[in-house]
């Protein structure tokens, strides 16, 4: 059995304030090591389970927060960006049995939830699918989806985990990592609490293996964007393809999911490159 994990940082126990999502912030260092040990927990479980392979994304910031030399060798790993599929490259390179969201978190329209976003706290406000409002759980499950990987396990804060199972159904796994009281502060319990937490829903997520449907998006599908500027918004429908819809909101038609994130890595690299 092969599985694929893309792990993110906000969701990780320990995890507060940006500090600990950003190269140089206060505890960054110690926020990579507790995000590899929950990568490493996850790995060793799926192991322990019968998997004999698997595939990591590090899919936060620079996309080189994992500790790469920590891996076990059975272990293969996506490092930094630009990439078409965004948090979920080397899904392509399956088949896979399953995916595990690790380290996940709420999406930015959320009132709760620790460091709550979609994609980027600083320009994008939410983002909805055929009108249903996406978080990046939900993009990445359908990304899966489209090749017809299920996701068979989350993990987040209490929040998070309530708003992935409500988006993507019940029949998965959960670890609840932190409970939220807000944006920036969690009641946390140990690591090693945690990191047992994920090897328990990792077992059962491997124990669903080909008992849950991969979640589907098809194609074509309708991608809104509210902006948190004007100023994007407008820079975007300069685009034939982009429909502006309001000051801060844009549409785009795109044929399928694969298209959705193109054009939405597309937009977090050419707002990142023009930014000073
Ligand atoms: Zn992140």
């Amino acid at each position: 059995m092969r599985f694929y994990i893309s792990a993110d940082i906000e969701g990780i126990c320990g995890v507060v304030s940006r500090e600990h999502t950003r190269p140089g912030g206060f505890e960054y260092e110690a926020a990579r090591d507790w995000m590899t040990q929950s990568t490493i927990a996850v790995c060793e479980a799926a192991r322990e389970a019968g998997a004999t392979e698997l595939v990591v994304s590090d899919s936060h910031g620079n996309g080189q927060n994992i500790r790469m030399e920590a891996l076990p060798d059975y272990v293969q790993l996506v490092r930094s960006w630009p990439r078409p599929l965004g948090m979920m490259q080397g899904i392509e390179i399956g088949p896979f049995d399953g995916c595990f969201l690790v380290g996940y978190h709420a999406g930015g329209s959320n009132p709760g939830g620790v460091l709550s976003h979609t994609m980027s706290s600083e320009f994008i406000h939410e983002i909805r699918l055929n009108g249903t409002v996406a978080s990046e759980a939900v993009i990445s499950a359908a990304l899966a989806g489209a090749y017809g990987v299920p996701v068979l396990m989350v993990a987040s804060d209490d929040v998070g985990v309530a708003e992935m199972r409500s988006e993507l159904g019940d029949h998965l796994a959960a670890a609840t990592l932190k409970q939220a009281y807000g944006s920036y502060s969690a009641l946390n319990p140990s690591l090693s609490v945690a990191l047992a937490r994920l090897r328990m829903a990792t077992t059962e997520a491997v124990a669903l293996a080909g008992k849950v449907e991969p979640y589907r998006i098809d194609g074509p599908v309708e991608l809104e964007i509210d902006l948190r500027t004007r100023f994007v918004a407008e820079w975007l429908s300069y685009l034939p393809a982009v429909e502006r819809r309001g000051a801060y909101t844009i549409r785009y038609r795109a044929v399928d999911i694969l298209a959705v994130s193109r054009f939405l890595m597309f937009l977090a690299f050419a707002r990142m490159a023009t930014s000073p």
